[in-house]
């Protein structure tokens, strides 16, 4: 069982847990517990890291941040003792759960389950701090921002878990953020692949990296509400969404598009007048690859012919995360001369809506009709992505919501009006 951020936010629903985690181990189950963070906590103590000094360590950035889910872990260990659950808490060093020395953003390598196997067989609840582990030295580490949802999945790998079931705020994954479409439907599946497209490309309902192991480890995940009183169905009638196989999926739920994401956290940057000649693209990507950058989106324009004036030259446009894009245009300026381009032109005002579906795979029009949904309503689309189940385009931030909507509606996601 994993609990999030606003299902851990104070006593009282740390008690609410408590109660749900004791209806488990009364209907016959051992149960490891990951937890979150209280919400808010987290932004908290970045905040503090930042207010420190701008350019932190990350290591003691790592120190600082892991600290939010050692105080949950314990509060909640405190509370199942309290109604006569014996429980106890295992910090991310004491498993320990071993990470590499990416700092702020490890991944997790091994766990030791043999302290846990024994406490789980002795009659005890373990309640484990999400989001934190052990570099080798014994530093330290987190997983990246969400990353409870990793700690989770790899806790249920490692001691091979019937189900991995994610608590949260909302009661399933939904064919959009239900917080933006209020008639957005819930899923009762959906497959691995595209949760993982989902979640890449926004849906922050899950942390990108728990599907991508939960697919690789074969760890069957549902996502339910915690938000639910003392007579909701029990977890194992799978009342939220479960992430399967494609081929577990019911034909009954096949769909075209299952699900719209939106990411408002990318920046787009332009590069005039670059020569249109072999080797001037990987000129522009080679030093952002160099600076660990991830480049999304991309769009090359012939946009000026070769002639009289010179060789031609085309203005190249891409997509970087919001974050890394001081360090982006740095790293760009830094190889003006090797690239040779006029001009930087950059903007954050940008969002990237996406549409996901295996059911693309086998049918044409999907991008075509969501060009034309959105042209129809004035929405200028600055860029396009596209992979075998997803198309993406970049348009005006302050369309996000009008984007989604009705996308959502043409693509017949809409729930029936209650
Ligand atoms: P937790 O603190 O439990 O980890 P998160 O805030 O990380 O919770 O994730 C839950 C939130 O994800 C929901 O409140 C919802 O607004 C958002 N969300 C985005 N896309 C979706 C989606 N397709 N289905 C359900 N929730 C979504
Ligand atoms: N508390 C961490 C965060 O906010 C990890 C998590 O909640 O998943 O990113
Ligand atoms: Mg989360």
């Amino acid at each position: 069982m994993k609990f999030g951020g606003t299902s851990m936010a104070g006593i009282e629903r740390i008690r609410s847990v408590a109660a749900r985690v004791k209806r488990e181990v009364e209907a016959g189950n051992q149960v490891a517990v990951v937890v979150s963070a209280m919400a808010g906590e987290t932004d908290r103590l970045v905040g503090f890291c930042r207010e420190a000094s701008a350019l932190y360590d990350p290591r003691e950035y790592d120190v600082v941040v892991s600290a939010g889910e050692q105080v949950t872990s314990g509060l909640l260990a405190i509370a199942l003792q309290a109604i006569g659950v014996p429980a106890r808490s295992w910090l991310g060093w004491q498993l320990p759960i071993h990470t590499d020395e990416a700092f702020a953003k490890a991944r997790i390598g091994t766990i030791d389950t043999a302290a846990l196997d024994a406490s789980l067989s002795a009659g005890e609840v373990a309640v484990i701090p999400g989001f934190q582990g052990v570099a080798e030295g014994g530093r330290i580490t987190t997983l990246g921002r969400g990353g409870s949802d990793t700690s989770a999945v790899a806790v249920a790998a490692a001691m091979g878990a019937e189900r991995c079931d994610i608590y949260t705020d909302v009661d399933g994954v939904y064919t959009t953020d239900p917080r933006i479409v209020p008639r957005a439907r819930k899923l009762h599946q959906v497959t691995y692949e595209e949760m993982l497209e989902l979640a890449s490309v926004g849906a922050k309902v899950l942390q990108t990296r728990s599907v991508g192991l939960a697919m690789k480890e074969g760890v069957r995940v549902q996502v339910l509400s915690s938000f639910t009183g003392p007579d909701a169905p029990m977890a194992d009638t799978l009342p939220g969404t479960m992430i399967v196989g494609e081929e577990e999926i019911e034909a009954v739920e096949r769909q075209v598009i299952t699900g719209i994401a939106h990411d408002k956290n990318e920046a787009k940057i332009t590069l005039t007048r670059v020569p249109d000649k072999p080797g001037a693209v990987a000129a522009i990507f080679a030093p952002l690859a160099d600076a660990n950058i991830n480049v999304d989106m991309i769009i090359q324009n012939i946009a000026h012919q070769a002639g009289q004036a010179g060789p031609g030259s085309t203005d190249v446009t891409f997509t970087v995360p919001g974050a890394d894009l001081a360090r982006s245009i740095d790293a760009l300026n830094g190889a003006q001369g090797e690239i040779g381009f006029a001009e930087l032109v950059h903007d954050t005002r940008v969002a990237k809506i996406s549409v996901v579906g295996v059911g693309m795979r086998s049918h044409a029009g999907v991008a075509s009709q969501m060009f034309t949904t959105l042209g129809q309503r004035g929405i200028n689309i600055q860029a396009i992505s596209t992979s075998e189940i997803k198309v993406s385009v970049l348009i005006h931030e302050d369309e996000t919501e009008l984007a989604v909507r009705v996308l959502h509606t043409a693509y017949g996601l809409d729930a029936e009006a209650a």
